[in-house]
């Protein structure tokens, strides 16, 4: 199939074209297109993506870079450097001003790339996100990248599906999709084959499907249309692209803080010249240069920068464990999460059913001779598999049959897909040899609120065949089939297969009813159908719990995160495997006691309740907001197409990436990819690591600057007092000039900030409790550490710094000795910080690295000819001797303090 005229491709009106115009329009049949003709196509119409209008160009990026207040400072510093030439006694910077414009450009540069590979790496996760759709190519159902759907393809849409692209509906059975994304209307549409007028508006037109809008029921067939920017929703600019500020609250705060920082020093600013201009007869260009040095040294300019590379370091180490992070912000939640609600089948058990146990006529019949263990001796059931050809009698053929009957898993090359426990269902059949199914009239679809599903075949004649919770298929029930007879359902038989549930339910297994009846009238209501039913028998399933979950649990626990089990399986069920994964079963709650209580009921419950069973979407919601309530962050998961509320208001959205839906995985903050539920735990170690790390270098980089800004300010004021002559007059008047101030932040300090980012994560990361979920990165332990360091930094340095010019006189000497020690301070300090959280140096080579880097630059400056143009002058041995006294000084003050300061605030929870 080839076709030349791309214009055909691109009808407007693609609603209202008939059948076999639209697939003479797209070169195309029900069959799908070959192989070659998608690739063809692909290379013709371009990926089926939504290029992201919003999208920042290089550009904007770049010059985001330099909107930023403290930019601003730095711009006005450069200025006012150049500008002090026109003041009559002084004269312009020029190397000042153009080793701070290098800073500028240096710092816009680096945070520029930063950024850029941070958005580069969100965007590839994102894209790793993105869902799939089942086609038909080269005549066979295959699994594509949504990305490939070309015009022709026909897609299969399943309840929980994204439509991959606008297509033309060519069957359907009760397909209804939400196309909230497009109209606004959430309201489910209902979609069928047919062809509608040319001006139905496009929320009515019942035979399309769009990209962007999801199957929340049925399934259906169609043909594809348009693709990427063709589409409706590539149509509409305003809905492109992902709206969610993606900015973390650690950028926030972090932004919030250089805005506070910025105003601090513009107050710092204006009382030092007021002082200066009032109370001393400094001259005015000496002034203006203090005004400079202070707005530099207040300036943390490496900080966002380091942010956003750990961050985006922290993101790629979270897929490197499974755990696809689809919103930055929630790295931070990750590091506050105390409860952690997950779903049973899949995350914690291993999603692999096999069915073990049959009951029918009154018997039971167990498959497996290893696998199930009751307690005690051997069971009813283990001795009828001991009789040994018992395995499949004749009995449980009919039951066997509405298994496999009652049943979507598609089989082609003797592999078997689509849900486990509609597979374990066929695999038993298919073992006991049951015929194959006759044709479907009808099917009355599963949800987690009905609990059942009931299809119409043509057996000979059409005959009804359902299955689920055993409890609700027995209410659906008034007779029972015994040894191919059928018999009335009497309360004692009902209180049989009640208890028979529960046995099976004791030892861990998923159990479901079966039932039939023949139908005369196939496209009754659906009611009529599930009703006055013959029950037919249970058939038990084995999904034996992950091997790695007991232990993910008991590491949660050590770390102060509770687990709670909600499932929609049998209370019993839920009980033993709850148990098997080392949850307390006592208490436990079921759907209908959710409903009993009130809220304040349910609130006082709580805290002691480890597992729910029987529960709806519903009741995962009202679970959920009722841990809020009493104060939890909460992590929650969920597969199915209605579990989009709970994910989107939990704290941490968890969905699927193997099993569950498009829909859960579009309404999550976060995806496993291994559907493992001990990769939650894995996520939030990584992300309380991420937020020790991101604290680390907070409270390093900022009390540099402050300790620099109180360095120049109090040395100022002192110098006025204790050196007037010296501090009024040249230019020379400064404890420290800009560009020494901004080689310290710059590169005596950013690279080991950026190593601090890349630190490993602490040993006892998991054996405390969650931060509380109100707690910013600078908690009042921070700020106290950042406050003493800088003070003791300001009384050290100027102690150096004096003593010096006392000594010596000259006050090139006393800045050389005051820059010098401040580097060495700052990277000694680095393992001061590291070494409250219990880690040796070594434990970061790159730290090792970046530290050894820095001092070797700090010895060049010194020692080599760029010390003229640092303006600093070579260290004798006495005056290192005078920067290892005050070193010890200030080390043992720091000791002292930050002891009382874990005294004080020992009890709360984070460092
Ligand atoms: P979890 O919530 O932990 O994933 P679950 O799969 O048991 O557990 P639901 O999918 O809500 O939860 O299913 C609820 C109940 O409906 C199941 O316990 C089972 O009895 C029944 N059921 C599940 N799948 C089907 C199905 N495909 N057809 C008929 N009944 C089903």
């Amino acid at each position: 199939m080839t076709h030349d005229d791309s214009d055909t491709l691109r009808s407007e009106s693609w609603h209202a074209t008939s059948t076999d115009e639209l697939f003479s329009a797209l070169a195309a049949d029900e069959t799908g297109l070959s192989a070659d003709e998608a690739t063809h196509r692909l290379s013709e119409y371009g990926t089926n993506d939504i290029h992201d209008a919003k999208r920042e160009s290089a550009l904007s990026l770049l010059v985001s870079q330099f909107r930023d207040p403290l930019i601003y400072l730095l711009v006005v510093a450069a200025l006012l450097s150049l500008g002090v030439g026109f003041i009559p006694g002084g004269e312009p910077n020029y190397t000042e001003t153009a080793f701070i414009v290098l800073i500028i450009g240096a710092n816009g540069l680096f945070g520029f790339i930063q950024d850029y590979q941070a958005t580069r790496s969100i965007e590839a996760l994102r894209e790793l996100a993105s869902p799939d759709a089942t086609v038909r190519r080269d005549g066979r159902k295959q699994i594509v990248d949504a990305e490939q759907v070309v015009p022709g393809d026909v897609v299969y849409l399943e309840q929980g599906d994204a439509v991959p692209a606008d297509a033309r509906v060519i069957d359907a059975e009760e397909l209804r999709t939400n196309e909230s994304p497009l109209t606004g209307e959430s309201t489910p549409v209902e979609k069928t084959p047919g062809t509608v007028g040319e001006d139905t508006p496009l929320a009515e037109r019942r035979n399309m499907v769009y990209k962007n809008t999801t199957v929340i029921k049925g399934r259906g067939r169609a043909v594809v249309v348009d693709t990427g920017m063709e589409t409706e929703v590539g149509g509409i600019a305003s809905q492109l692209g992902e709206t969610d500020d993606q900015r973390t609250p650690f950028q926030a705060e972090v932004e919030h803080l250089g805005k506070q920082i910025g105003g601090l020093v513009v107050t710092l600013i204006v009382l030092v010249v007021t002082v200066q201009f009032l109370f001393t007869a400094t001259e005015p260009v000496a002034i203006l240069l203090v005004g400079i040095t202070l707005a530099v040294a207040g300036v943390p300019e490496g900080l966002p920068a380091v942010v956003t590379f750990t961050l985006a370091l922290g993101a790629r180490e979270m897929v490197a464990r499974n755990a696809l992070v689809r919103r930055l912000p929630v790295v931070e939640s990750l590091g506050s999460v105390d409860v952690i609600v997950t779903d049973k089948t899949g995350t914690v058990t291993e999603n692999r059913m096999t069915v073990t146990r049959l009951y029918a006529s009154g018997s039971v019949v167990d498959l497996s001779d290893s696998s199930v263990q009751s307690e005690g001796g051997p069971t009813e059931n283990q001795q009828i598999a001991a009789n040994g050809n018992e395995r499949f009698r004749p009995t449980v053929a009919p039951l066997l049959r509405c298994g496999a009957r009652c049943n979507n898993v598609d089989r082609t090359d003797g592999e078997y897909r689509g849900e486990p426990t509609e597979i374990a269902l066929q695999r038993v059949a298919d073992e006991a040899g049951i015929e194959p199914t006759g044709e479907r009239l009808r099917e009355i679809q599963f949800s987690s609120e009905r609990k059942r599903m009931t299809v119409v075949v043509d057996d000979g004649e059409p005959t009804a065949y359902m299955k689920g919770a055993p409890e609700t298929v027995l209410d659906r029930c008034d007779s029972i089939l015994e040894d191919g007879d059928v018999h009335e359902l009497t309360e004692d038989k009902r209180q049989e297969i009640r208890d028979r549930t529960e046995s099976f339910a004791e030892d861990a297994l998923r159990v479901l009813g079966f039932a039939s009846k023949g139908v005369d009238d196939p496209s009754a209501d659906a009611d009529q159908i599930e009703d006055e039913l013959v029950f037919l028998g249970l058939q038990g399933m084995l999904d034996p719990p992950r091997t790695e979950v007991e232990a993910a649990i008991a590491d949660c626990q050590s770390a102060g995160i509770r687990t709670v089990l909600a499932t929609g399986d049998n209370l019993t069920t839920a009980e033993a495997v709850g148990e098997q994964i080392g949850l307390d079963p006592a208490g436990a709650l079921t759907g209908s006691d959710i409903d009993d209580r009130s809220d304040d009921q349910l609130e006082s419950t709580i805290e002691d309740v480890d597992v729910f069973a029987r529960v709806t979407p519903e009741h995962k919601v009202r679970i959920l907001n009722t841990l809020q309530d009493t104060g939890h962050t909460v992590v929650m998961t969920g597969d199915g197409v209605n579990d989009a509320p709970a994910l989107t208001q939990a704290d941490v959205g968890v969905a699927m990436g193997q099993r569950g839906t498009d829909v859960a995985r579009q309404a999550s903050d976060m995806v496993l990819q291994d559907d493992n539920f001990a990769t939650i735990r894995d996520a939030i170690q990584e992300g309380r690591g991420i937020f020790e790390n991101v604290r680390k270098f907070v409270n390093y980089l900022v009390s540099t600057n402050t300790g620099e800004v109180l360095v120049v300010f109090l040395g100022v004021l002192l110098g006025s007092l204790l050196f007037p002559a010296r501090f009024s007059g040249t230019s020379q008047a400064l404890i420290l000039t800009p560009i020494l101030i901004l080689w310290i932040n710059l590169v005596a300090d950013t690279l080991p900030a950026l190593a601090l980012g890349a630190d490993p994560h602490a040993a006892g990361l998991m054996n405390r409790p969650p931060r509380p979920s109100d707690e910013g990165v600078i908690n009042t332990r921070v700020f106290v550490s950042i406050l003493t360091i800088a003070i003791l930094l300001a009384v050290t340095g100027l102690g150096i710094f004096f003593y010096a010019l006392e000594q010596t006189g000259s006050l090139l000497r006393a800045q050389s000795l005051l820059f010098t020690f401040i580097v060495v301070v700052e990277l000694i300090r680095i393992q001061v910080i590291r070494s409250r959280y219990d880690q040796p140096l070594r434990s970061n080579p790159w730290l090792v690295g970046a530290i050894g880097i820095s001092l070797l630059i700090q010895l060049a400056v010194l020692y080599t000819p760029l010390h003229g143009f640092f303006q600093v002058v070579p260290l004798s041995l006495v005056e290192w001797g005078w920067i290892a006294v005050g070193f010890v000084v200030f080390l043992l003050l720091n000791v002292f303090i930050a002891r009382l300061n874990t005294r004080i605030f020992d009890s709360r929870s984070s460092k």
